[in-house]
C-alpha cells in the first residue's frame, strides 16, 4: 500500500505535537466496583488518523470527552482500559503485564511525525494478573517484556485520552483459534465493565489493504465492502452478536472484505463483552480508501 500517497491525497493537516511526558499516575493496585462502563469498537484505519486533523480523530476526541471527570459526563472515568488490537496476533493468548508498556510504531513508510508519537500510559500488571485469573479458558499469559502498546491501541487512545493517565492493558489474540472462541473470550470479559474497565476493540469491520483506492472519498467504497459492512451493521443493530462470528458464511464477500481476519476479530471481543439487548450506536459509518470500513460501535 502506498501510504505516503494516501496521506498526500487526503490533504489533511498534520498536528505537530508528538511527544508527551510520562504522566504522574499512582501505581494501579486492584480493580474496584464501578458503575457499568460502555464497550467500544473503534475502526482505526490509517495510522495517520492518529495525527491528522480529520473527522475520525475528531470523533475520538469527542468520545473521550464523554468520559471526562465532570458531573456532566455521560460515562464514569475508566480505572483501566483493556484494548484488543488488530495488530497483536499471538500463539496462545496474552495480556501485557509490564509497568511501563512501550509505544510500538508497527508500520513503515509514514512521516517522521508519526514515529515521534509516544503514548506513555502506565501498564497495570496486578490488574492484568487479576483479569487473567478471572478468565476460565483459554489461559491468558502475562507478557512482561515483549510487546507494549501498538498503533491499534495508541492511535485511538491518544486522541481520546491525551493525558495518558489511565492505565492500559493490551490483549494479544490467538490467531490460530476460531472466531467463535474470540467472541467467547469477550463474553468472559463482560463482568469487568462493572469493575472500572473500559473494553475497547480496535480494528475495522471491512479491511482489505490490497484493494485500497487512495483517491476514494469517505462515501465511496467497493460493492463488497458496502455489502459486508451492511450485514455486520444489521447484526449489531438487531443484537445478533454471536452471529457476527459466522461471518465466513458470507462466502466470497467475506473473503474479499477480510483476506486476513486480524481487523475483524477485535469486533468479536467487543461484541462478546456487550449484551444482545444493549443499546447500540454507530459513528464514523464511512469508508477510508474504498476498502476500509471505519464504522465504529458504542454499546451502553
Ligand atoms: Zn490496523
Amino acid at each position: 500500500m502506498q501510504r505516503r500517497s494516501l496521506l498526500a491525497a487526503s490533504g489533511a493537516a498534520v498536528l505537530m505535537s508528538p511527544v508527551s511526558a510520562a504522566p504522574d499516575v499512582p501505581a494501579f493496585r486492584e480493580l474496584r466496583k464501578s458503575p457499568r462502563l460502555p464497550v467500544l469498537f473503534l475502526g482505526h484505519g490509517s495510522p495517520m488518523n492518529a495525527i491528522e486533523d480529520n473527522e475520525y480523530r475528531r470523533s475520538w476526541q469527542a468520545l473521550g470527552a464523554e468520559f471526562a471527570d465532570t458531573g456532566a459526563s455521560r460515562y464514569p472515568r475508566p480505572q483501566l482500559i483493556l484494548c484488543v488490537s488488530a495488530h497483536w496476533l499471538t500463539r496462545g493468548w496474552w495480556l501485557t503485564g509490564m509497568e511501563k508498556p512501550r509505544t510500538i510504531h508497527d508500520f513503515g513508510g509514514f512521516p517522521q511525525a508519526l514515529f515521534d508519537q509516544q503514548y506513555p500510559a502506565p501498564g497495570a500488571p496486578a490488574a492484568a494478573a487479576e483479569i487473567a485469573q478471572s478468565v476460565k479458558a483459554p489461559p491468558l499469559g502475562l507478557d512482561r517484556k515483549e510487546w507494549g502498546l501498538d498503533h491499534g491501541t495508541w492511535s485511538v487512545l491518544k486522541p481520546m485520552f491525551p493525558k495518558a493517565d489511565i492505565p492500559v492493558v493490551q490483549l494479544g489474540m490467538d490467531y490460530s483459534r476460531p472466531p467463535a472462541e474470540h467472541f467467547a473470550l469477550g463474553r468472559q470479559l463482560r463482568a469487568l465493565r462493572e469493575r472500572g474497565v473500559l473494553i475497547v476493540g480496535s480494528g475495522n469491520i471491512v479491511h482489505n489493504l490490497r484493494a485500497v483506492r487512495r483517491d476514494a472519498g469517505p462515501s465511496q467504497a467497493y460493492d463488497w465492502a458496502i455489502e459486508f459492512d451492511r450485514v455486520a451493521a444489521a447484526q449489531l443493530q438487531q443484537g445478533q452478536l454471536a452471529a457476527l462470528a459466522d461471518f465466513q458464511k458470507l462466502g466470497p464477500v467475506a473473503q474479499v472484505a477480510h483476506p486476513t481476519w486480524d481487523h475483524y476479530l477485535p469486533l468479536l471481543h467487543a461484541a462478546g463483552a456487550a449484551d444482545d439487548k444493549e443499546p447500540v450506536r454507530f459513528f464514523n459509518a464511512s469508508f477510508q480508501a474504498a476498502s476500509i470500513s471505519m464504522r465504529s460501535v458504542v454499546w451502553g
